[in-house]
C-alpha cells in the first residue's frame, strides 16, 4: 500500500497507485515501508514482533506469569490418586 503522499516529491497519490503519477518514484526508489512508518513517527513493527515472539515462545526468556499449568496438573494428580487410596 503506498503512502498518501509521495515522500519524494509530496504529490498526491491515489490509493492504487504503483508509481507517483508526478517524479515516477515507487516502493524501489521513493516509498519503502520502513521510510513511510518513521516519516509518521510510528515504531518499528518488526522489532516489536520479533521480540515479542521471542518472550512468547522462548522458555528461558518469558516472564513467569502465575502458577505454570504443569504444577496445577501434578497437584491434580495427586488429588486424584489420595483419592484412589482412600476409597480402597
Ligand atoms: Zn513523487
Amino acid at each position: 500500500m503506498p503512502p498518501e503522499i509521495c515522500p519524494n516529491c509530496g504529490a498526491i497519490l491515489p490509493p492504487t497507485a504503483k508509481v507517483c503519477p508526478e517524479c515516477g518514484s515507487d516502493e524501489k526508489t521513493g516509498w519503502s515501508e520502513t521510510a513511510y512508518a518513521s516519516s509518521l513517527g510510528l515504531p518499528d513493527e518488526n522489532f516489536n514482533y520479533d521480540e515479542f515472539v521471542k518472550e512468547e515462545f522462548n522458555p528461558s526468556l518469558a516472564r513467569p506469569r502465575g502458577i505454570h499449568w504443569l504444577w496445577w496438573l501434578t497437584a491434580l494428580i495427586l488429588v486424584i490418586l489420595f483419592l484412589i487410596f482412600c476409597l480402597h
